[in-house]
C-alpha cells in the first residue's frame, strides 16, 4: 500500500514555487500578493488562515491579512471593492465559514474573478464546467495534483465521488470527468440519497471521499487495488479524523491519504499556485 503524502508533496510544491516566484519578483519588481479576510473568531478558521500565511512566506508570496473580528455585510463587500481595486493584490481569500448573518455567496460574487484564487466565483466554475482556463477550487486542484504526482491516473478508470458540496465534490467530478491529463475517469458523484453507496464504491477503482463524516468509508466498501483519497477532516474525541477509515482501508487499497497530512496540504499548496497563477495573468507574464 502506498501511503499518499500530502504533507511532503506539498513541500516540493511549495520549494518549486519559490524558485518561481522569486525569478518573477525579481524580473517584475514585487511579490505575488495574496489578501486574506478572516471574519470572526472560529478556532478552526484561525489555524488554516495561520497555515495559509505561513505557506505564503514559504513561497515567497506577500501576505496582506485582513482580520476583523466583526463586519457588517456592507463593511466586508467595501473591503472586498477596496482589495479588488489594490494592485498589490493578485489574489483574494475570504475564509469560510462567515459568521451568522453575512451572505457569503453575496461576497464572492463581489470579488474580481481574476483574483479569485479560491475559484469560487461564478465565472470561474462557469470557465470549470467549460473546460476552459480559470482558477479551479483548491481542495479538487489539490487532489488532482496529489494523484499527478504519484501517477495515479483515473483516466479510463471509475471513479467515485461521495459528496456534492460546490467546494469539493461537485467539481472534483467535474475535474475527473473532463479531459486533459490526470482526468478522462467515467466519474459517478454520490450523496445522501444515493441508493447503495456501499455497492457503487466496491466498483470503483478510484474513491473521493467528502463526506464530512468520521470514518464512513469502510474496507468492506473497497475494491482490492483501488485509490482512496480523504477529503474529511473531522474534529472527534480521537483528535483529527478523515472520512475513511484508515486501518480498515489500507488492507485493501492500493494507495490512501492519511489525515491528516493528506489532502489539507496539498488544498493549501494549490492555493499559491493559484495565486502566482493570478499575479502572472496581472503582470502579464
Ligand atoms: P458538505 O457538508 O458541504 O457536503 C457533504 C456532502 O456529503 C453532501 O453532498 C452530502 O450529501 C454528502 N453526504 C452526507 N452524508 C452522507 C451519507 N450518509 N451518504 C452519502 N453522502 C452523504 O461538506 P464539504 O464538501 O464542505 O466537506 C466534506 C469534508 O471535507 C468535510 O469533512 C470537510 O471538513 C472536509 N474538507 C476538507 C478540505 C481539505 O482541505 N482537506 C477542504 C474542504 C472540506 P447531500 O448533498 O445529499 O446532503
Amino acid at each position: 500500500m502506498i501511503l499518499l503524502d500530502g504533507k511532503e508533496t506539498a513541500k516540493q510544491v511549495r520549494t518549486e514555487l519559490r524558485t518561481e516566484v522569486d525569478a518573477l519578483a525579481g524580473k517584475y519588481g514585487r511579490k505575488p500578493g495574496l489578501a486574506v479576510i478572516l471574519v470572526g473568531e472560529d478556532p478552526a478558521s484561525q489555524v488554516y488562515v495561520r497555515n495559509k500565511e505561513r505557506a505564503c512566506e514559504d513561497c515567497g508570496i506577500e501576505s496582506i491579512p485582513h482580520r476583523l473580528t466583526s463586519a457588517s455585510q456592507m463593511e466586508l463587500e467595501g473591503l472586498i471593492n477596496e482589495l479588488n481595486r489594490d494592485v498589490r493584490v493578485d489574489g483574494i481569500l475570504m475564509q469560510l465559514p462567515l459568521p451568522e448573518g453575512l451572505d457569503s455567496q453575496k461576497c464572492l460574487d463581489l470579488i474580481d474573478p481574476d483574483k479569485d484564487v479560491d475559484g469560487f466565483h461564478p465565472v470561474n466554475v462557469g470557465k470549470m464546467s467549460l473546460g476552459l482556463p480559470g482558477f479551479r477550487p483548491c481542495t479538487p486542484a489539490g487532489v488532482i495534483n496529489l494523484l499527478k504526482r504519484y501517477d495515479l491516473d483515473p483516466a479510463c478508470k471509475k471513479a467515485v465521488v461521495i459528496g456534492r458540496s460546490n467546494i469539493v465534490g461537485k467539481p472534483l467530478a467535474m475535474m475527473l470527468s473532463q479531459s486533459g491529463p490526470c482526468a478522462n475517469a467515467t466519474v459517478t458523484l454520490c450523496h445522501s440519497r444515493t441508493a447503495d453507496l456501499a455497492a457503487e464504491c466496491r466498483e470503483a477503482d478510484f474513491i473521493f471521499a467528502a463526506v464530512g463524516l468520521p470514518k464512513f468509508v469502510t474496507g468492506d466498501m473497497v475494491k482490492e487495488g483501488a485509490v482512496v483519497v480523504d477529503v474529511g477532516i473531522n474534529r472527534t474525541d480521537e483528535g483529527l479524523v478523515g472520512d475513511v477509515d484508515f486501518d480498515s482501508v489500507k488492507e485493501k487499497a492500493a494507495a490512501v491519504t492519511p489525515v491528516p497530512g493528506g489532502v489539507g496540504p496539498m488544498t493549501i499548496a494549490q492555493l499559491m499556485v493559484n495565486t502566482v497563477e493570478a499575479f502572472k495573468l496581472h503582470v502579464g507574464a
